[in-house]
């Protein structure tokens, strides 16, 4: 069987003349399942194909369009043909486009309406820097180019100079407020780091942070330390996007390092901020994992083990009751039990799990000692249905920045490039990357979570 794709022109008079776009040929019955219905070859060329018809079409429509002269006396008059280049989703085309020039002073003009400075569609762009924010430019292009016909401009640095222009436009815009005032706002701030490829620097710091409301509305904001994005304004117009007012009650928790307490300092946020319980329990699952895996291959090193495993749980309790001073106890009875351990051969593969425990230890102990003053009776809290961090089980600085950008991924990045590249990210996840290119939009998932954006 053949079937011609015929695009006829309707208007008020009636049906305008047709064009055959293509030939679609298919085997008649249901015989061979590869052959079933349009193949995504066949898809792209049909997209391809009206799209080219339908432009066109515009392309003569605009034509007749004159301007009119800037001294007001003159008619425009058609003096040259210029053909513009513009990619679309659906295939690179060619728009021819006239200029005039005025009869009665010469000026020339271009056409009315086009921007000829463009060479790509807002819906081209978008996408680009939407699928960009979720995975490499490299890839990001071979999807699109697997999708759609979109012919040209769709190479790697294109991708990632729409995308960055995107970023900028999005730093700029101002938020959306809510209509609803909200009573109380949790904000937490994280910082994590990223491979730098700038001359003197091995890692850029990047701020990251969200801002939740009890109704579940959530923005997440980002910015690379020292890039032209200011952190405080973020923080401000993510407040502003979940409507803060001047009774809002915020509540701030931060991993401790004393730069974000600053940050939220002069973002205007006076409340002290608590320590994250992520942050702690991150810290107290990794000493457990490592307590689970010591070597039990005597009665000396079965009972150790078992006061380290039960020391660590206490800790644990400790911290999460509000008893972060007696914590000291806990780390002091298992060094008291950790020489059983010593000569503990290292695998192949790691280093021993008592040397793991050691370094580990020291860390929280340190942890711990610089941020006594920040920790809170977190049971309590929880009992009375305050939070305790941030809703977002892996970490703000987890699924915002380590998943598109981390050092496993072996990328480096410039200070501008990994700022740009991260609001729009943002933007993405706050479901705020609207339609049209560069404009923030009300937001779409204000209920639900991010964490179904797989990146
Ligand atoms: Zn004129």
């Amino acid at each position: 069987m053949a079937w011609i794709l015929r695009l006829v022109k309707t208007g008020a008079e009636g049906d305008g003349p047709s064009t055959d776009v293509m030939e679609i040929g298919k085997p008649d019955d249901l015989a061979d399942i590869a052959r079933l219905g349009l193949s995504l070859a066949e898809a792209k060329l049909l997209l391809a194909g009206v799209q080219r018809e339908i432009v066109a079409a515009q392309a003569r429509g605009h034509v007749l369009r004159r301007p009119d002269c800037r001294c007001g006396r003159g008619v425009c008059r058609v003096k040259d043909y210029r053909n513009h280049l513009i990619a679309t989703l659906f295939g690179q085309l060619t728009v021819r486009l006239p200029r005039f020039r005025c009869d009665s002073c010469g000026a020339i003009e271009g056409g009315v309406d086009w921007p000829s400075h463009c060479r790509s569609t807002p819906e081209l762009d978008q996408l680009q820097a939407h699928l960009s924010a979720l995975m490499t430019y490299r890839t990001a292009a071979d999807l699109l180019e697997q999708m759609f016909p979109v012919g040209a401009g769709n190479d790697k640095q294109t991708m990632r100079r729409r995308t960055l222009r995107a970023g900028a436009a999005l730093r700029d815009c101002a938020a959306v407020k809510p209509e609803t005032a909200t009573p109380a706002i949790a904000i937490t701030l994280d910082s994590t780091f990223i491979q730098s490829c700038e001359d003197g620097e091995r890692h850029l710091e990047v701020r990251v942070g969200n801002v939740e409301t009890e109704t579940g509305g959530r923005q997440v904001f980002g910015a690379v330390a020292r890039s032209d994005t200011d952190i405080k304004v973020l923080i401000g117009r993510s407040l502003d996007a979940v409507g803060r007012t001047e009774g809002t009650v915020l509540t701030t928790f931060t991993d401790g390092c004393p730069g974000l307490r600053r940050i939220l300092a002069d973002a205007g946020i006076m409340e002290l901020p608590l320590l994250d319980w992520f942050h702690i329990a991150m810290r107290l699952q990794h000493l457990k994992q490592i307590a689970n895996a010591l070597s039990a291959d005597d009665p000396a090193r079965v009972a150790a083990k078992a006061v380290i495993v039960e020391a660590v749980e206490r800790l644990h309790w400790r911290l999460w009751n509000g008893k972060a001073k007696d914590a000291q106890i806990s780390l002091d009875r298992i060094r008291a039990v950790m020489h059983h351990f010593q000569g503990e051969p290292d695998s192949r593969k790691s280093i021993a799990p008592s040397r793991r425990l050691w370094t580990a230890l020291r860390a929280l102990d340190g942890y711990l000692i610089g941020q006594s003053d920040w920790l809170v009776n977190y049971a309590e809290r929880h009992r009375a249905g305050s939070r305790n961090g941030t809703a977002i089980t892996e970490g703000t600085a987890n699924f915002l920045v380590n998943r598109r950008m981390n050092k496993s991924q072996q990328m480096r990045w410039s200070r501008r490039g990994a700022d740009l590249l991260l609001q729009v990210r943002c933007a993405v996840y706050n479901g705020t990357f609207g339609s049209t290119y560069g404009q923030k939009f009300q937001r779409t998932n204000s209920a639900s979570p991010p964490r179904m954006i797989a990146a």
